[in-house]
């Protein structure tokens, strides 16, 4: 079972402990997320709490000698983690201060028909539309392919003013 903790200051940065000591005894796959910027989610810079902070609070909790680094799939997302003695994992998914975008192989299709090449990309190509004209979606989908940013939809600083001027949605209408 895979836990998704999107960690976010002054909301939850405290429970990161308790999560983690939760893999000790339970196959649980835990999940820390750096706070992302989406339409509507109120994100700032201050709010979000980087891959470094989250692995200094786990060193500091549980020492550096009482986790390990655990092999990491091709194409994971996160960078993953077991403590010592512990049955579940632990890990930690930074789109903001350390991407993996140089191994992504994701593409997404939202629910109202658009392919979104990265979670961050302003722009998507019209799949339904297409479909209910009997078009070939074929060229557009090997389109938004080739149009893929090599980062992070092309937002490549994430300042409050930059992020302010990007487009996107929220992630709730993009989907997991
Ligand atoms: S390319 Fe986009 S979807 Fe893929 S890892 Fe980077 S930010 Fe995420």
């Amino acid at each position: 079972m895979k836990v998704n903790v999107v960690v976010i200051r002054g909301v939850n940065e405290t429970e990161i402990a308790d999560f983690i000591e939760w893999s000790r005894t339970e196959n649980v796959q835990i999940r820390f997320i750096e706070f992302m910027p989406f339409d509507g989610n109120n994100w700032n810079t201050e709010k979000k709490v980087s891959y470094k902070e989250i692995l200094e609070e786990v060193e500091n909790t549980f020492r550096k000698d009482g986790f390990f680094k655990i092999e990491d799939q091709p194409n994971d997302t996160s960078r993953n983690f077991r403590l010592k003695g512990g049955i579940g994992t632990f890990g930690i998914i930074s789109s903001v201060t350390n991407p993996f975008c140089d191994t992504c192989n994701r593409i997404r299709l939202t629910a109202d028909g658009k392919i979104k090449n990265c979670l961050f990309s302003e722009d998507e190509s019209d799949l339904l539309s297409a479909l209910r004209r009997n078009e070939s979606i074929e060229g557009k989908i090997r389109q938004a392919f080739k149009l893929k940013h090599k980062e992070r939809g092309g937002l490549l600083e994430f300042s409050n003013e930059e992020v302010s001027k990007h487009k996107n949605r929220s992630m709730t209408s993009i989907g997991g």
